[in-house]
């Protein structure tokens, strides 16, 4: 029934300034089919709410955080043409925020912490909406919190698929049919109503979660690239965009370092099928990378990912040898502690595998109670300095000659750990971190130059 419905997320650096919000307004103006927009807090202003959530500050400090919040979204408002009712509203929330900033138990309540934390998105789409009204685009701003349910783990909460879907059909559709919602990505709320939020650049998976529950076909995510690049931009000016890509491919790569898009993003699509747009909001006559189920060419290489600071970790018993259910009691006490593993070696007595260990994340990985849990079963050795480059393409493992491809570009290197064969999309392996710029230039340059 709303099969032609497009979802539209427009990212930190699309909504910094009112300049970057009216490209935004125009992408949505242009295309009749965008009837919700997602966005992130406007750049910047989630790292001051992540310093001020996370850190014991001076009050002084406080102040001259939430002052460079303020100078961001009144440097908005202030260029609306009409900026009363916005400018009022927008005060409300200011307030609400240097409240929270200010609570004595902020660096310890994890409750707080999502509130304030939510409070980005929440100006940013208040005022994203009053800018696409002034382009004639009948915009609400509409509260994702009464959709986008989520269990009650604080800062990293989990959607709940099936109430979203059933609080979307009762609650967002409706509002489609006479105007264009726009609402915060990131945020969430649980059964209680209490303000949840999905982890760290979130917003991405917002937009697809939504997608999914009002059955949209598509869904673009905005931001300030012109697509999905071979490997970073950043390590080698060779680095060229994708027109397309598949599902698998995708979600190998955000899983695996390529920063473009949130690695939950792609469970809603495939599960779907929705076609995903990346593009930049600067330059959208560029065109972008379609990310979909069947793509016109299948390539054994794809993009090489490089993940930084992996943590590795590595548990060996000498009674594993014939042990049964060892695994499963180191596994069991990982995911008890919430850490999700990435690459995993076994041996006869030991076991090594990779933790992710995102700069901005709110909690160490490899966190004390884990060790010392995992330390009353074995010897635990935990080596940090690493990253993991990945190659990804497809039938890697069945096809003559595209491994050894790869280890031949690498030949020079000291891998630290290699994974290969559990899918055909991806190859990945363990290098210093002063190794993997050069890693992962020559492999481009092998594979893709
Ligand atoms: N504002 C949040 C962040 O910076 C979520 C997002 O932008 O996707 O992580
Ligand atoms: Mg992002």
């Amino acid at each position: 029934m709303n099969s032609a419905l497009n979802v539209a997320k427009f990212g930190g650096t699309s909504v910094a300034t009112y300049q970057t919000m009216l490209s935004c307004a125009k992408i949505v103006a242009d295309n009749p089919q965008t009837k919700i927009v997602v966005v992130s807090a406007s750049a910047g202003v989630t790292n001051h709410l992540v310093a001020l959530a996370n850190s014991a500050l001076t009050s002084g400090q406080i102040e001259e955080l939430v002052g460079q919040i303020n100078d961001v979204e009144l440097a908005i408002v202030q260029q609306l043409k009409q900026a009363d009712e916005v400018n009022e509203k927008l005060n409300v929330l200011l307030e609400e925020l240097t409240e929270l900033a200010k609570h004595e138990e902020i660096n310890f309540r994890d409750d707080l912490k999502d509130a304030l934390l939510s409070m980005g998105e929440r100006m940013s789409s208040l005022l994203f909406a009053a800018v696409l009204r002034e382009f004639d685009v009948p915009a609400s701003n509409f509260d994702v919190r009464k959709v986008l349910r989520t269990d009650s783990l604080f800062t990293q909460a989990v959607p709940e698929l099936s109430t979203i879907k059933q609080l979307a059909k009762n609650l967002l559709i409706p509002e489609l049919a006479h105007s264009v919602i726009v609402t915060q990505g990131f945020v969430g709320a649980d059964e209680q109503g209490r303000t949840t939020t999905l982890g760290r650049g979130g917003s991405d998976f917002t937009a697809a979660l939504l997608a999914e529950a009002v059955d949209a076909q598509t869904c673009e995510i905005w931001t300030d690239v012109i697509g999905v690049y071979t490997t970073d931009p950043r390590i080698t000016d060779k680095a060229r965009p994708l027109s397309e890509l598949s599902f698998e491919e995708a979600a190998e790569m955000a899983t695996f370092g390529a920063k473009v898009l949130h690695p939950a993003t792609m469970e809603p699509a495939l599960r779907q099928n929705i076609r995903v747009f990346v593009g930049s909001s600067r330059e959208p006559e560029k065109g972008g990378t379609w990310i979909i189920k069947n793509c016109e060419h299948e390539p054994s290489y794809r993009a090489i990912t490089r993940r930084k600071d992996q943590v590795m970790v590595t548990v060996k018993t000498p009674k594993m040898m014939y042990a049964q259910g060892f695994l499963q009691r180191v596994f069991t006490i990982i995911a008890k502690h919430k850490l999700s593993v990435d690459l995993v070696t076994t041996s006869e007595i030991s076991v090594s595998f990779t933790l992710d260990n995102p700069p901005n994340s709110v909690s160490e990985k490899m966190n004390k109670e884990t060790l010392a849990e995992l330390t009353t079963i074995c010897d635990v050795t935990v080596e940090q300095g690493y990253d993991v480059v990945t190659v990804v393409g497809n039938n890697m493992h069945s096809a003559a000659g595209v491994s050894s491809r790869i280890f031949e570009a690498v030949a020079g290197f000291n891998l630290r750990m290699i994974c290969f064969g559990a899918n055909p999309h991806n190859l990945s392996f363990v290098v210093s971190n002063a190794d993997s710029d050069d890693a992962v230039k020559v492999l481009h340059r092998n594979l893709f130059e």
